[in-house]
């Protein structure tokens, strides 16, 4: 007999967590069936402010194989899925929205390409972006474009955290401690053999998404801080090219000026290049301030979380 955790990060799902129980404990008794494994939930209270914890806690007074941990405030999906894996105490772990995006039924498939195979990894990835708005569809696109060009790490386009992995993946995975944590970017890094299943997007069950437009850009510029030092020489570069134009355009004018005379003229020209290096200079200066400022808060070794309650 194996045993699966399945570990869910909750943040206000109150309404979206009843819909997934009933559907994940029919795919547990089939799994039973199956496979011959046993099922654990572990839930991840991330700081909710409705009703999720009270739903979880009444739960596992029915199902002895619901257990929770519960956050102090909220500390974000990342911690959750971190607090999860620790304290996940099966052979397998498999990492799960609570809002049914990620559906349940792709769990056998995954199990047998892990369980039977030679995969240590078996991750699922959206084909298409259906429900989501066109522009967010689009910058998503470009993201995955641009982190996969400037980082070693490989970071899949429409991947999702959901994933089943061997004890020795989440192992490696405990082992990358840092407070800023991109999980994709942190899958991708610890490698190991993975399986890739597809399926079509589905939309949120109930309740809303936790991620607005704003909250996803930063997310973004936190994952190619993580993951990429690549911004770090741009300043390098753009001084590079700029001594090279700068050398040009001295040579140009000395030679003009010994050719025509030097009337005195150029002010708008003068002026935007003024504007033109202040504005690349203080970009740059703020690319090393994020890293400085990942830096800092790395070097206080916070906790990744904080739990209340741990049942
Ligand atoms: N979540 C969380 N903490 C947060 C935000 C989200 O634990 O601060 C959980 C949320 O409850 C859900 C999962 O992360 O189970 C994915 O969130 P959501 O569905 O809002 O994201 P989306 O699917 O829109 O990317
Ligand atoms: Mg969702």
């Amino acid at each position: 007999m194996t045993v699966l955790s399945v570990v869910v990060p909750c943040y206000n799902e109150e309404k979206a967590l009843p819909f997934f129980y009933d559907r994940i404990v029919e795919v547990a008794s089939q799994l039973l069936q199956k496979h011959n494994t046993q099922v654990e939930f572990w839930f991840i209270d991330d700081g909710s402010k409705d009703g999720t914890l009270a739903l979880i806690k009444q739960l596992q007074k029915s199902d002895d194989r619901v257990h929770y941990v519960s956050f102090s405030r909220n500390f974000g999906k990342e911690a959750g899925i971190y607090a999860g894996l620790e304290a996940a105490r099966g052979d397998y772990v498999v990492l799960m929205d609570a809002d049914l995006q990620d559906p349940p039924e792709l769990l056998s498939d995954m199990l047998d390409a892990v369980k039977d195979g030679p995969y240590d990894c078996a991750a699922t990835r959206r084909v298409d972006r259906k429900g989501e708005p066109p522009i967010r569809s689009f910058f998503a696109r470009c993201f995955y474009r641009l982190i996969n060009r400037i980082s070693q790490t490989e970071i899949a386009d429409g991947a999702r955290d959901f994933r089943l992995m061997t004890r020795q993946v989440v192992d490696a995975i405990l082992a990358m401690t840092e407070v800023n944590r991109f999980s994709k970017g942190i899958f991708g890094w610890v490698g190991f053999k993975t399986k890739w299943l597809e399926f079509e997007n589905v939309e949120r069950i109930a309740g809303e998404t936790k991620w607005s437009f704003w909250k996803l850009f930063l997310y973004s510029i936190e994952g190619i801080v993580a993951f990429s030092t690549v911004p770090l020489a741009i300043a390098s570069v753009a001084g590079l090219i700029f001594c090279g134009i700068a050398f040009l355009a001295l040579v140009f004018i000395f030679l003009r000026a010994l050719l025509w005379g030097d009337p005195v003229a150029g002010w708008p020209s003068m002026l935007c290049t003024v504007l033109l290096m202040g504005g690349i200079q203080l970009f740059s200066v703020g690319v090393l301030g994020q890293y400085l400022s990942k830096t800092y808060l790395e070097t206080k070794r916070r906790p990744i979380y904080i739990a209340k309650e741990k049942e």
